[in-house]
């Protein structure tokens, strides 16, 4: 309720994002609850819910608005697309795009299968695209919408893979155990732009879908695997939150060990994830409160660390 009420809000459609994320990805109760397989029970995008694209440069787009981060490559070889929002944006993404590039959607790539993330495929790959992602991404697709081979990526792969699009290398490099147990990350390495799906979410706590096969420790490395591959230059797209640096990931790096070493020194000396709740362990970290708080995160680290 709390998310319709703010999208009523034309002011706030900006800060509708992380609300958008409360009833679809997570539990206010727990960061570990609740898969986003739900998103399609979704009724269709009402007016506020617009979709808007940010320019780049390099033949790169951001589409922003309800979802996950999508970044959009247009050039001679037509379009390659980073992550379709959810399902009934399908449609508003095919005409952005289309206002962007005569050219084909080729390629559908999704960072995870999340259904801010993976929403889309289905209208997506009806206009003709291959939709693509990790094998487990796959895997937990084909079971969620079991009856929906729409949305199922045919192209999937176990490690790495690499496009040659447009002009340029996009390499993509799958990060285990981190937000969920199919993330990757993908590098476009002539505009020197680095998508990080959930792995990141600058700004604010990030949510850890334990449930779904993810770790804290595992977004902690993906988020130096990402550091690995870039340089102080690099555009850096989280899944949630706006464009960032390669300081900006640096400095999460810190607080997420920050975070861990806090509930792993809880749990060293016997105390359970109530009294580390109740001890405001990551109070001085309130400015990082969005659709998780202190609490989901602690709980979130808590069950990374202990596997319970
Ligand atoms: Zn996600």
């Amino acid at each position: 309720m709390f998310r319709y009420s703010l999208l009523a809000v034309s002011a706030l459609a900006m800060s509708a994002c992380s609300a958008e994320i409360t009833s679809d990805t997570v539990s206010k109760d727990s960061a570990v609850a609740t898969p986003a397989a739900n998103a399609q029970s979704k009724p269709s995008s009402g007016p506020m819910e617009k979709i808007t694209s940010t320019d780049l440069g390099n033949g790169l787009h951001m589409l922003n608005g309800p979802g996950g981060n999508v970044a959009v490559s247009v050039g001679e070889d037509g379009v390659l697309v980073i992550d379709d929002k959810f399902a009934r944006f399908g449609g508003q993404i095919v005409d952005i795009i289309s206002s962007l590039s005569d050219g084909k959607i080729r390629y559908v790539l999704n960072t995870h299968h999340h259904g801010d993330h993976s929403g889309g495929n289905d209208v997506l790959a009806k206009t003709g695209a291959v939709i693509v992602a990790h094998d487990n991404v796959r895997n937990r697709l084909a079971s969620d919408k079991a009856d929906e081979p729409g949305y199922w990526p045919v192209l999937t792969y176990s490690e790495a893979a690499t496009f040659h699009f447009n002009g340029q290398a996009v390499k993509i490099v799958h990060t285990p155990k981190a937000h969920t147990d199919g993330d990757s990350v993908i590098y476009f390495e002539g505009a020197n732009l680095l998508h990080m799906g959930d792995n990141y979410f600058n700004g604010m706590f990030p949510y850890v879908d334990v449930k779904s096969g993810g770790s804290l420790q595992g977004m902690i490395a993906a988020q130096e695997t990402g550091l690995s591959m870039i340089n102080n230059g690099t555009t850096v797209m989280p899944g949630h939150g706006p464009i960032a640096t390669y300081a900006d990931m640096r400095e999460s790096v810190k607080i997420l060990k920050d975070i861990q070493n806090r509930v792993q020194a809880g749990i060293d000396k016997g105390q359970s994830v109530d009294v580390m709740i109740k001890a405001g362990v990551l109070s001085d970290y309130k400015d990082l409160v969005s659709f998780i708080d202190e609490a989901a995160m602690i709980r979130a680290a808590h069950a990374s660390l202990t596997g319970k």
